[in-house]
This record gives C-alpha cells, structure tokens and sequence, in this order.
C-alpha cells in the first residue's frame, strides 16, 4: 500500500497515509454524526454530533495506529526491519521487511496487534463508565462507549483465525510450533483466509439483497480484499516452500557478458546484442566494478536513429537502481527487491566483484526444477528440503 502522505516516524519507523484512508474516515464520521451520535444525543444541535463524530473518527484512527504500532515495536524486538506502518481503506498495514524468525516471535508480532485493540477497549469502557457516573452527559458517554466498542470490534474482527487477518497469523504461529513445518503452516491459515474471505462475500451479497443501506457492500468488498490477499500469501508460501534453502548462486547465470558505460548504443547492438542471446547486460567500470544494467526493452525505448550517439550509460539504470544480491544470499530473501529500473534482473556481488545475474526466468526455472525433482536431486543445487548442515533423518 504506497504512502500518500507521511505523518512522521517513531522509533525509526515510518507512518503515514494513503488517500484511501479518506473514504474510510468519511464513512465512519458519516455515519456517527447523521445517523447513530443524533440517535443518542436527542435534541442536541447537529453540530454537536458532528464535532463528536470527529473527535470518535479521529481518536479512533490514532487507536489503529497504536495497534500497528504494537505490531512494529515488537517485530523491531524480535529483529525483525519495519519498513513502515500506512494506515488506508481497510485500516492499518505494518510492512516487515523480513519473516519472523521463529514460531514464538511470529504468534507474538501478531498477537499484541488485537492485544492493544483489547486493552484499548478496556481502557475507553472504564472511561465510559467513570463519565456515565460522573455525569460528565451523554456527549461523553457516546463517544467514550463507541470508542470502547469498535475497538474490541476490531480485535475480535482481527482474531479470526484466517489470514492475511492477526488470528490468521496467530494459527500460523501456533501450527508452525506444533508441526515445525513453517510453510505448511503458511498455506494452511491462507487457504482458512481465502475461505473466510468467500463467506464475507457471501454474507456481503446476501445483505445487499435482504437489507436496506451499503453495509452489505463493505462487507463484499472487505471479503473480496481478504480472498485476494490470502491467495497471494497461499502462494507466496509455495514458492517459500520451493525455493527454501536455495541460494543466489543456485539459481544465478554466472559469469555474464559485461558491457563498459561508454560504449555507445549502436555498438552495444552490433558487438554485445546480436552476438548473443542475452536481454539484459551488466555494466562495469575501467575497475571491474558494478555501475549499473542495462535492458533491451531500454534500447527498445531509444529512437533508432539516436543509437550512434546515445552512450549506454545515458540511458541504462543507475548503480544504485540495480538490486544487489550475496551468492550465499537465500534467493527468497533477493525475491521481495527484483523489481524496479532493470525488469527483475538482479545482479550477483562477491567482494565487490560481479559474479552473476539473476532474472526472473532464472527463477521460475527453478521453480519448475523443484517441482519436476520434487524428491529428488537438483543438478547444482540442493534440493529445498534439505539445507547444509540440517541432520538428515532416515
Ligand atoms: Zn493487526
């Protein structure tokens, strides 16, 4: 989910805002100051419950916050990088930039997300309850005992136990620590997501139908959402499952035909494209260092008749745009940053010495490999269930 807008950064992690959080927010004030705050508040002004909606719509932003924030923090503890946390159309995403490393760490980054929706809700209940004795009046009560209200919502919503939602990652946590099977583990709270995805859209549908007012509408499209999300993470984990233990130089072309950056376009046609059957070239500098790639869909793009006095560097990705890869690397880690200026390609760094380069075709083959020799011998590569140094038991 892109940020639209960045609010700030706390403890190194990035918050902000995609615009879609608009039509959420709009929906939530919406509906509390025209419809349920008036119901509660009688014969107060309108304004009044629109001042009050957005106070609740606000306070309640801040509560989605607090409950990623519980997720980043402690991924952070258990070594995991937070990229940044976005809040949007369906809430709040933190990014972690890596798997959590252990069954444990993984139930817990999930669980103290619907921990703080919980406790949230414990904490604006009690308030509610102090007001209504108080008799600080209803205004208070309504948004206090809203707030306590969707909070425990959003944490009971969250631990259901399919995924991409926090229960879904829970039972993942829990499935993994009982059978030790991490992937296994992944596909089975995606496929439980993707199910209970279907029945949102069927519930969703049979509301649109049966009752008056959009409700219906949100549900579908939240089921549709979560069916999407659980899908990719089902497959996702496949291919984890696949690919586990493979590393960049498994799967790697090494040794691959370079080009210097002065050349120009038209030479780099005739003496490097037409002789071989390369689609991407790496280019070094008069060191022998890595300083960029360039793609024929690059040279595809340039106006034929600028070739002879465009050089390769004017026109091939930067340096610093070609995504960088260890050979000892596990190629599932390289996978997330094949994207961008070079198409999927990815170069190969060993004590700043280019050794090879990664496309997306390298690894789809293998992916087919895997599967052909499932079982069996890779030719140069280690089959994914066995890692170096695992004990082999027979
Ligand atoms: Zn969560």
């Amino acid at each position: 989910m892109n940020e639209t807008l960045r609010l700030g950064s706390i403890r190194g992690i990035r918050i902000g805002v995609n615009w879609t959080v608009l039509v959420i927010f709009g929906l939530i004030l919406l509906g509390l100051a025209t419809v349920q705050f008036p119901l509660l508040f009688g014969d107060l002004p309108p304004i009044v419950s629109w001042m009050a909606g957005l106070v609740a719509a606000l306070t309640f932003f801040a509560s989605l916050l607090a409950h990623e924030l519980a997720h980043a923090l402690t991924a952070q503890r258990y070594g995991v990088r937070v990229d940044g946390i976005t809040l949007w159309l369906f809430g709040g995403v933190a990014r972690l930039r890596d798997e959590p490393p252990t069954a444990g760490a993984d139930l817990w980054i999930a669980a103290v997300g619907p921990l703080t929706s919980l406790a949230l809700g414990a904490v604006f209940g009690v308030a509610a309850l102090v007001a209504g004795l108080l008799e600080l009046g209803i205004v208070a009560l309504g948004v206090l005992g809203w707030l306590a209200a969707i909070n425990v919502v959003l944490a009971v919503f969250n631990l259901v136990p399919a995924s991409p939602l926090d229960g879904g990652r829970i039972l993942r946590g829990i499935l993994w620590k009982a059978h030790g099977d991490r992937h296994a583990a992944a596909v089975t709270a995606a496929r439980a997501g993707r199910v209970f995805g279907f029945l949102l859209i069927g519930l969703g549908v049979a509301q649109v139908i049966f009752v008056p007012g959009l409700g219906g509408l949100w549900l579908a499209l939240i089921g549709w959402f979560l069916t999407n999300a659980a899908s990719a993470e089902e497959q996702h984990a496949h291919v984890q499952g696949r690919l586990g233990g493979i590393t960049v130089a498994d799967v790697m072309t090494p040794d691959p035909i370079v080009v210097r950056p002065d050349i120009t376009v038209a030479s780099l046609l005739d003496d490097y494209v037409l002789r071989n059957r390369c689609s991407a070239f790496p280019i070094v500098d008069v060191h022998g260092r890595p300083a960029g790639l360039i793609t024929l869909a690059q040279i595809k793009h340039l106006d034929p008749e600028q070739r002879v006095a465009t050089l390769v560097s004017d026109i091939a990705c930067q340096d610093d745009e070609v995504p960088r890869a260890h050979p000892q690397e596990p190629v599932m880690s390289l996978l997330p940053r094949m994207q961008g200026c070079t198409n999927g390609r990815a170069i190969v760094v060993e004590d700043g010495h280019l050794v090879g380069i990664v496309s997306p075709t390298d690894v789809t083959r293998m992916l087919e490999l895997t599967e052909l020799l499932r079982g069996g011998h890779l030719p140069g590569a280690r089959p994914p269930s066995a890692r170096p140094g695992d004990p082999t038991i027979r």
